[in-house]
């Protein structure tokens, strides 16, 4: 059996003009959704992806970021350095020195994961969105750009009072606790005279001729 249509006029005639009327006074009373950007700035959400700063002297070169970004758009170029041993005898050490830095924004869709996995805190988010270009080449921003970046990153929330103290902070103060402890405790007299020194009394007795 065919489904019959629905009907397309209504059985009152102005009633269309009507909920038209109702939409219309429904809407202007309703507050604005409208942006007024450039003239008014959005207030955006402190942690907005906007872009990703760099703190490179945090960077250790892992390239860890840059082998999970899934757009491959982190290029890192390092090289190695030989750093002297720390104590007579030891062995010298290798260390990876930064050469190059730079992400390409035309790539990247804001994932965050290069953020999430470093393992050294040395990539945030920063809200700044105003780097648009006529030059798509130009939004590979180097390692000078992205450290400028974390000027404008904002502050980490304050801690929670009732939260553990964490573990390197802990380790961190009883060290300290215990350098000043030591510093604070009184040397001990000498007791046992050392090789080639006098025992006798150093100055002549009183009256002694
Ligand atoms: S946010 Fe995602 S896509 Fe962008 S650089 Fe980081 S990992 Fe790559
Ligand atoms: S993961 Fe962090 S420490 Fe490792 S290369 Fe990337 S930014 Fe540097």
């Amino acid at each position: 059996m065919a489904e019959s249509l629905p009907p397309t006029r209504s059985r009152f005639p102005g009633s269309g003009l009507a909920k038209g009327l109702a939409v219309t006074l429904r809407t202007m009373t309703r507050k604005t959704v409208t942006e007024q950007y450039p003239d008014v700035q959005p207030d955006l959400p402190p942690r907005t992806r906007g872009v990703i700063g760099l703190f490179e002297e945090n960077c250790t070169v892992c390239m860890l970021c840059a082998r999970e970004c899934p757009d491959w758009c982190i290029y890192i170029d390092s090289h190695k350095e030989t750093v002297p041993a720390a104590a007579p005898g030891g062995r010298e050490r290798s260390r990876n020195v930064l050469d190059r830095f730079a992400i390409d924004f035309s790539l990247c869709m804001y994932c965050g994961i290069c953020i999430e996995v470093c393992p050294f805190d040395a990539l945030f988010w920063s809200p700044e969105f105003e780097y648009a270009e006529t030059d798509i080449r130009d939004l590979t921003h180097e390692r000078d750009k992205l450290r400028e970046w974390m000027w404008t990153v904002p502050a980490p929330p304050a801690l929670d009072p009732a939260a553990e103290e964490p573990k390197e902070i802990a380790a961190a103060r009883k060290t300290a606790e215990k350098l000043a402890a030591a510093q604070a405790e009184p040397t001990e007299p000498q007791t046992e005279p050392r090789p080639g020194q006098p025992t006798g009394p150093t100055a002549p007795e009183a009256g002694a001729s």
